[in-house]
């Protein structure tokens, strides 16, 4: 087969290009000079197409290239947070699996919470005003992301406080989310457009510093300490639901697509997660939705149990983005995975 899979160097790219490979599709990198190295070392690549970032994405004859390689970019984070993304959206020429548009809506909080609520999902609630503040929040401050950049306040008068600690140019857009208290939860997802099923491929929960370690050091020490949590991403560690929630998290998955079939047509293609914090088995709320493959799914590269289940062989979710994009081209349905 002629067609080629092509993904950023970073992030999930050693499982993209290990799914292209298992599935018997040529694997292109698009590799940053200074993570070279690093992806030499697993030998995952058929080409290695050498760039100084991920802008040089949106180069000319970046594009011209992969155009010529009958390549399918696969989108994931690193692409969502440093690359302007409505430019990539009207910008990039080759074809990219997944609706494209849906990143703009992931890059975007307010539209993020629209199509959240659309799907009939149950968010935090937020707050447009300190002063309305009556429960603990998260603030998210403009710009921050991976949970860097968060803080939490336990009430109104607190949140004040710290409000008034702050740097003026950071209060522009302030976010302020109810804190939900419970354990994070992120199931990953893949809706097929060719099969119009979702099918769940694994769940994880991420490892996040300080946050997980602050229950290591006692209560009247971290009060002495004045320790305030901080929610940066370190890891993922690998989850397996109770069998009595899946369905929910089924019916959200399925609420999700059609909700986003609405507002961001064709609606989503492939890997999406839904994020959740579960105060109890039937106590579930999401803050966060990711419309692409999440490096979470990086722990499940020769499946995970719900994979097994389904395809009864190892299905990572780079290899299930590559058989989608296989079966598409067998088919000559490629214009229905793609945008
Ligand atoms: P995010 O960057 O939105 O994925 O958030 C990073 C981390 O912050 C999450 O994994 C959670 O631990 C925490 N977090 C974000 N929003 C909330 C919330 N509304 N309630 C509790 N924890 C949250």
């Amino acid at each position: 087969m002629n067609i080629s899979v092509a993904t950023y160097g970073s992030h999930s790219a050693l499982q993209i290009l290990r799914g292209a490979r298992d599935e018997k599709l040529k694997a292109v990198l698009i590799c940053p000079r200074g993570h070279r190295r690093l992806y030499d070392r697993f030998r995952l690549a058929d080409e290695t197409l050498l760039v100084d970032g991920v802008k040089d994405l949106l180069r000319d004859d970046m594009q011209k290239s992969l155009i010529d390689m009958k390549s399918v970019l696969v989108p994931h984070g690193t692409i969502i947070s440093d690359v302007d993304i409505e430019k990539f959206v009207e910008d990039f020429k080759a074809p990219v699996f997944g609706n494209r548009r849906l990143l703009v809506w992931e890059a975007d909080r307010e539209l993020k919470e629209k199509l959240l609520r659309e799907a009939g999902i149950r968010v935090p609630r937020t707050f447009s005003s300190p002063d309305e503040v009556d429960c603990p929040v998260i603030v998210k401050l403009p710009g921050a992301e991976g949970g860097r950049g968060y803080f939490l306040a336990s009430g109104r008068e607190d949140l004040l406080k710290k409000l008034a600690n702050l740097d003026v140019r950071k209060k522009g857009e302030l976010y302020i989310q109810e804190y939900v208290l419970g354990v994070t939860v992120y199931p990953h997802f893949f809706y097929s457009p060719l099969k119009g099923e979702v099918e769940l491929l694994g769940v994880d929960r991420r490892y996040e510093t300080n946050v997980d370690s602050l229950g290591r050091i006692p209560a009247p020490d971290q009060l002495n300490l004045g320790v305030q949590p901080t929610y940066e991403v370190v890891g993922n560690i690998p989850l397996v639901l109770r069998e009595s929630m899946l369905e929910s998290f089924f019916e959200m998955a399925e609420g999700f697509v059609e909700a986003t079939k609405r507002l961001v047509p064709p609606g989503v293609i492939g890997p999406f997660c839904i994020e959740a914090i579960c105060r109890a088995p039937d106590d579930i709320v999401v803050f966060e939705f990711s419309a692409r493959i999440v490096a979470g799914t990086n722990l499940f590269v020769n499946g995970s149990p719900y994979s097994y289940l389904l395809h009864s062989e190892g299905m990572g979710m780079g290899r299930r983005i590559a058989r989608e994009i296989r079966i598409a081209c067998e088919t000559s349905s490629l214009e229905r995975i793609t945008t």
